[in-house]
């Protein structure tokens, strides 16, 4: 197999061959056919997250083909479809997973992160926690929806029933969430870096009612809004932005640091709280609900080995959507 492979933290990925793996037991072997681009990518390459192992392959948005299955698999099949995502095994046996909340698992392992991922011809993950995709749909259209519309997903139904809702940063979740949010009868107020205007009408094409600059004012109190940039002076700009007793959701795994805010525009019930990783029910209920949905999503699509030139456009906001490698 051949991979982009991360050697050291802050610095490019390197293309390496690697000795064809073997799945374990309770393991699934596949043929990568798409794997998504995350913001997480970018965290975990600028070591803004704790532990990584290394060397690392990124990639938690992958799309699948099965070709080696272990001994202990029933569920799935040689041949089958599958989409693996960030969470890639937890013990089941924590609080957290007892309680059902094994997003939060104390013993997890994440795909890309802590387990090779994507970016590679080939990947091994724990049948449990890959889904079963089918065949509708384009492999590079699928993959982006297994993190940024999957926590994007979660992070929605955290925000609650709100009817106007904000989205601070524009990128590959908020593109497929502004569609999941209109189809359920909502209003999506987009808020891109001021002057951005190209991000502000590919907003708008998707159905939102207003788009804006993040330092703009809604033209109405939002009910509540997800905060996808991982840019932690817009806390108090969305906490400003909502109404009395609405919620400010962070949707990213990491942010700068939030700078201090008065009490006041967290005074009136407003509630502030983040969303970290996603459990397997998350994938399944989204993933049944997106064909219904006939979301849209806009790729950019690179060569594997254009990694770097991915992961630098991510950086700089050069395309709209997500981008996504294929081998
Ligand atoms: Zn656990
Ligand atoms: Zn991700």
């Amino acid at each position: 197999m051949q991979a982009m492979v991360l050697k050291k933290l802050k610095t490019p990925l390197e293309w390496t061959e690697l000795p064809d793996r073997q799945p374990g037991p309770t393991e699934i072997r596949v043929k990568v056919l798409a794997c998504g681009v995350c913001r997480t990518d970018l965290h975990v390459v600028d070591g803004e997250l704790p532990n990584p192992k290394l060397p690392i392959i990124l990639g938690h948005e992958i799309v699948g083909r099965i070709d080696a299955v272990g001994s202990g698999v029933k569920d799935l099949k040689m041949g089958e479809r599958v989409g693996i995502p960030w969470l890639g095994h937890t013990d089941g046996t924590c609080p957290y997973c007892l309680m059902h909340r094994e997003n939060l698992c104390d013993h997890p392992i994440f795909t890309g992160f802590t387990r090779d991922g994507g970016y590679a011809t080939a990947a091994i993950a724990d049948a449990r926690f890959a889904f079963p995709l089918g065949e509708v749909g384009s492999d590079v259209s699928i993959a982006p929806l297994l993190c940024a519309g999957l926590i994007g997903w979660r992070s929605l139904v955290i925000a609650g029933e709100a009817k106007k809702i904000g989205f601070y940063g524009f990128g590959a979740a908020a593109h497929i969430l502004a569609q999941v949010a209109r189809w359920q009868g909502r209003q999506v107020f987009a808020f891109t870096r001021s002057g951005d205007k190209h991000t502000q009408a590919f907003a708008k094409s998707l159905g939102a009612i207003w788009a804006g600059g993040s330092e703009d004012s809604p033209p109405e109190p939002l009910d509540a809004a997800i905060i996808f940039a991982p840019v932690g002076a817009l806390v108090p700009l969305a906490l400003k932005a909502v109404r009395k007793g609405g919620r400010v959701v962070c949707a990213g795994i990491h942010m700068s640091d939030v700078p201090s805010f008065p009490y006041g525009i967290l005074w009136e019930e407003r509630e502030l709280l983040s969303v970290a990783n996603l459990t397997r029910k998350d994938g399944i209920d989204f993933l049944s609900l997106a064909p219904k949905i006939g979301i849209k999503v806009t790729t950019k699509q690179y060569p594997l080995r254009q990694a770097n030139e991915a992961l630098a456009d991510l950086r700089a906001g050069r395309f709209e959507g997500a981008a996504v490698l294929t081998p």
